[in-house]
């Protein structure tokens, strides 16, 4: 948390998607800035444009505490979608042990780029009883209603507003009935129809059904938001945040179900970071050009440097990644970081309004202020950094101070890793440290003893801990 007087006077703008005008962000209740951001879907490793969007809500989270704003942030872990059933079926792992493999790897990622840990991280899975009660209220309404399928389904005609978000026209509802549903949990505008709450249980979903007052079945990915939202945050909050892409249909209808059974308005403010594009083009599986924070260790980058790169966007705009620009990202924050070294932390907690403020500070805040712009403050801190060396030594000193405090509210590193000291594990070790962890679970003591030898022989070791396991490189293999 920072002090300094200068500081708590300032305030933050931010463009709104539902208004398209922009708010000063501050906490309705007066107190504390209640916000939630959709997680990450857990069927695989995130790529760089989710981690875009992970790392603009830490700055914007980072951000605004440094102006005095308490927060409660609200992040979920869908673990129960299309998505997810469909990819653990493949693999051959029960929906739990699939999901979370990926969950480990997606915290493992955040700790790498420095994202705070959100307030709570609930799992979808966990809250399916709010969720049958959220449908129970819309269908109380007249707002949801059962189908012959025995899916339940959200009735879009009755909720007036529905489209405000996206700016949907509702020209040419679907008259012929069969026409009206729409199961899948992600479709483009053009195939907006009542769309499914609570689907009811079909053989491809293997084990995976839960029971409900419409028989078993599993919910739709666009209530789990809405009730954990409103779980943790209340039926009306500060902020919504997520990717461009969650626009249409997943947040339009978050606000149709939630404000349909509350009858108040859900989310104030709706924060959206637009699309990271690869060498000018969409991420796509298909083009092969869908990059993980791994790949980008694995060509000898830091993780700093690809948050450097990712502030280096304005978070309307798209933002184009190539492995030359993450180079010059790379470079750039090393230059800065020259600049911080031999600050002490511990002075930051004191550091109180005796710093140049306007010297560096405050271009950086004031740039920060203006709908988050984050490449103008690195712009302004890059030509700041510029005059240091014609200050006399207690300013630089100074200076330095100031410098060391943009970089925590930016989430960015006080000096580049001298060593790598975190170590990646192959997937192909951990898939070998999960099938000895199961055998252990069912009590399968040889078979367990046999993988974890197989594992020592290609160097890793694992350590059992409550709830779970370790690995770790062996000794001399670091
Ligand atoms: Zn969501």
């Amino acid at each position: 948390m920072y002090t300094a007087a200068t500081v708590s006077k300032m305030e933050l703008s931010l463009r709104n998607t539902l208004t398209r005008e922009s708010d000063v962000i501050g906490p309705l209740d007066g107190a504390t800035f209640r916000f939630y951001c959709c997680g990450p879907t857990v069927y695989g490793p995130a790529h760089i444009g989710n981690l875009r969007t992970f790392v603009l809500q830490d700055v914007f989270r980072r951000f605004i505490e440094s102006l005095g704003i308490e927060t409660c942030h609200v992040r979920n872990i869908t673990d129960v979608d299309d998505k997810t059933i469909r990819e653990s079926q493949r693999s051959g792992l029960s929906l739990q042990e699939f999901t979370q493999q990926w969950q480990r790897k997606f915290t493992n990622d955040c700790q790498a780029l420095n994202i705070l840990p959100p307030a709570h991280e609930p799992s979808a899975v966990a809250h399916i009883a709010d969720q049958i009660r959220l449908i129970e209220r819309l269908i109380d309404q007249g707002h949801a209603y059962q189908a012959e399928n025995g899916s339940v389904y959200f009735r879009i005609s009755s909720f007036k507003e529905y489209g405000k978000l996206s700016r949907l026209k509702l020209s040419g509802i679907q008259k012929n009935a069969s026409d009206r549903l729409v199961d899948n949990d992600e479709y483009d505008k053009e195939s907006w129809r009542d769309f499914a709450l609570w689907k009811t249980w079909k053989s491809e979903d293997g084990p995976n059904r839960w029971e409900s007052p419409w028989g078993p079945g599993r919910p739709g990915w666009h209530i789990e938001c809405s009730a954990m939202s409103m779980h943790y945050l209340g039926e009306s909050f500060d902020l919504h945040s997520g990717g461009i892409d969650l626009i249409f249909p997943h947040h339009e209808n978050e606000i149709a179900q939630s404000e349909a059974a509350t009858g108040k308005p859900f989310a104030q403010h709706w924060f959206h970071i637009a699309h990271l594009r690869v060498n000018g083009e969409k991420m796509s599986k298909s083009l092969g050009n869908l990059y993980t924070l791994d790949e980008v260790v694995d060509r000898g980058f830091q993780p700093a440097a690809l948050r450097y790169l990712l502030l280096s966007g304005h978070y309307r705009q798209p933002l184009n990644f190539t492995w030359e620009s993450l180079a010059a990202a790379a470079s750039t924050l090393r230059r800065i970081l020259g600049h911080a070294e031999g600050v002490d932390p511990e002075l930051l907690e004191n550091a109180g309004d005796t710093s140049l403020e306007t010297f560096i500070f405050n271009p950086v805040l004031e740039a920060l202020c203006e709908d988050l712009n984050t490449p103008k403050a690195l712009g302004v801190l890059n030509v700041g950094l510029q005059g240091l060396k014609a200050l006399d030594d207690g300013a630089q000193q100074a200076a330095r101070r100031d410098l060391a405090r943009i970089l925590q509210m930016l989430g960015l590193p006080w000096q580049f890793q001298k060593s790598r000291t975190e170590t990646r594990v192959p997937p192909e070790v951990e898939a070998l440290a999960l099938q000895r962890e199961k055998a252990r679970i069912a009590h399968k003591w040889d078979e367990a003893d046999l993988l974890r030898e197989a594992l020592l022989k290609q160097g890793w070791e694992v350590r059992d801990e409550v709830g779970g396991f370790e690995i770790n490189r062996t000794e001399g293999n670091v």
